[in-house]
């Protein structure tokens, strides 16, 4: 086929070609339709499709997927023309912040979450007061888990269905293979560029070259902080500038990482402090990375000193798990008060900056360079771990905790990236801005209405390699723009850092450049 035509016929014969039809007995991927669910929506689903999966292109593999057509409409079609068919959905929900409240009452509209690990309660509640009810089938919405998802869950996905991670994000949220990523970009675009993480070095197999790195510097008396290399909350981790101490380590058979320590922090009444920044990623194909305007800082409770490296974890870790059973931890209990606590917001924090002529923009500038940097060091392996198991480009999203320390010089470090971050309401500060943070990103990421759940159309489409024509490849290019305009105008408290009219100054450091992230660089220029 050339190009479609006016008709349902043509879009019909479009669809047939790029999609193979459902044989009956093939039908249990059928999706099972909210109660709430429109009659004459439930009508239209008479005919299933699959969709191709472009990257493996074997017919054999092509994830089963159900878009609706009726076919009896086409004397009087719904789509009268190839315009209408690549509008995409305009009127995702919207969600608005929990209030805390303890009985929710939930009228079964047709959404469901489910949970993958344990319920978290704040994910649970915002949801329950904006119409969600647990979904205790498969047809769920949105599927939130505090742990990796299993390839099962990624591969039966439906195109309105969201899932909290992305395959292989682990890439970058496990410390060893966080610093190995990044210092393959260091190695392979220059470490002036990728100067953003203390030097670091994965024990016991790097041992050898630590020690050799030691030797040059010895006399510096350097610090060296060690963690498990998969544990979080500061939960093993010891400083030390005996090297005694990480060779007894060795023998203890657990995987360390060992990281210089950056002894001279940035202090606010002479405690250490690091910085929690909420990052999304809405879409890995095109590339889309927000971060929220706020966040949390975290202090030590006990003053800064780095003269002893033996004193308490209060001074050192700034982790809230470690500090509020500190008797110097100080909750913060009104969240409209700021500079108060253990635990401020960070606008607070911005704002006490710019009070003390602190240059916080260049601070944060820095920071939101080094997330767009962290996170093209894992695009290609999340990429390609989406092609071969994620149905749908609409279908993950993620949400991930950014750990900065900010030194003296002012230059931001990042310490460690959370796969998931905590939701825990600790505080009322808590409520607020985790509060606010996920409902701004669970509106940012665009949950489908139930009406038009089977009404989209080139959404459901990976990447343009599906058309074979070229009007096909730019009506699908004006499709994706208009998907990235629209999620902008739903990004409320989430600032957009990436396609920015500054995109070209980071295609150089992607494994592969993508044509539809070249398409977005070349539209923002
Ligand atoms: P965890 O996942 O166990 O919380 P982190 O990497 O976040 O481990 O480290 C815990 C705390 O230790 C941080 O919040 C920070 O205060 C401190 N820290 C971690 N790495 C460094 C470092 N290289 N230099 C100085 N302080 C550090």
């Amino acid at each position: 086929m050339n190009s479609p035509g006016d008709s349902i016929d043509d879009i019909i014969s479009l669809l047939n070609k790029h999609y193979h039809p459902i044989t009956q007995q093939n039908q249990r991927h059928k999706p099972s339709i909210g109660s709430a669910m429109l009659p004459q929506i439930k009508q239209q689903i008479n005919v299933l499709y699959a969709i191709p999966n472009t990257y493996n292109n074997n017919q054999d593999k092509y994830k089963r997927k159900a878009v609706s057509l009726n076919r009896q409409q086409q004397q009087k079609p719904q789509i009268k023309d190839t315009s209408s068919f690549l509008i995409p959905m305009t009127r995702c929900l919207t969600f608005k912040p929990y209030s805390g409240s303890t009985d929710i009452i939930i009228n079964d509209v047709g959404y469901y979450y489910k949970f993958g690990s344990s319920p978290i309660k704040l994910v649970k509640g915002l949801l329950e007061e904006n119409g969600f009810k647990e979904s205790n089938d498969k047809n769920w919405t949105l599927y939130w888990s505090s742990c990796a998802i299993k390839s099962e869950v990624y591969t039966n996905l439906f195109a309105y269905q969201k899932v909290c991670h992305f395959p292989k994000s682990y890439e970058m949220t496990r410390k060893d293979l966080m610093h190995r990523n990044i210092s393959k970009m260091q190695i392979n675009n220059g470490f002036i560029n990728f100067n953003f993480i203390p030097k670091t070095y994965i024990l016991p197999t790097e041992m050898s070259y630590f020690l050799e790195e030691h030797e040059k510097i010895k006399n510096n008396n350097p610090i060296y902080i060690c963690k498990p290399h998969a544990s979080s909350q500061g939960k093993g981790i010891f400083i030390t500038d005996k090297i005694q101490d990480i060779l007894n380590k060795q023998n203890s058979n657990n995987s360390y990482v060992v990281s210089h320590y950056i002894d001279k922090p940035l202090l606010i009444n002479n405690l250490k402090f690091d910085l929690r920044i909420y990052v999304a990623i809405s879409c890995i194909n095109p590339l889309r990375i927000y971060v929220y305007q706020d966040g949390l800082a975290r202090f030590a409770t006990e003053a800064y000193n780095s003269d002893s490296v033996k004193q308490n974890r209060f001074v050192h870790l700034t982790n809230y798990s470690v500090n509020k059973d500190s008797p110097n931890f100080v909750a913060n209990q009104d969240p409209t008060l700021d500079y108060v606590g253990s635990k401020w917001s960070l606008l607070a924090l911005r704002e006490y900056l710019k009070l003390n002529k602190i240059n916080e923009q260049q601070i944060f500038e820095r920071i939101e360079d080094l997330i767009i940097k962290t996170i093209i060091s894992v695009e290609s392996a999340i990429f390609q771990a989406c092609e071969m198991n994620v149905p749908f480009r609409s279908n993950c999203f993620s949400l991930f905790g950014f750990d900065v320390l900010v030194d003296s010089f002012l230059k931001p470090w990042l310490l460690e990236v959370n796969f998931s971050p905590s939701l825990n309401i600790d505080a009322p500060l808590d409520l607020k801005i985790k509060g606010e943070m996920l409902a701004d990103l669970f509106t940012l990421i665009g949950i489908v209405p139930l009406d038009q759940r089977f009404s989209q159309d080139l959404s459901y489409v990976r990447n343009q390699s599906n058309y074979d024509s070229k009007k096909h490849q730019q009506e699908f290019e004006k499709y994706i723009i208009k998907e990235t305009e629209e999620e902008l105008k739903r990004s409320r408290g989430w600032k957009r850092l990436y396609p920015s009219d500054q995109s070209y100054r980071y295609t150089k450091y992607f494994e592969s450049d993508r044509p539809l992230n070249a398409l977005l660089r070349n539209y923002y220029k």
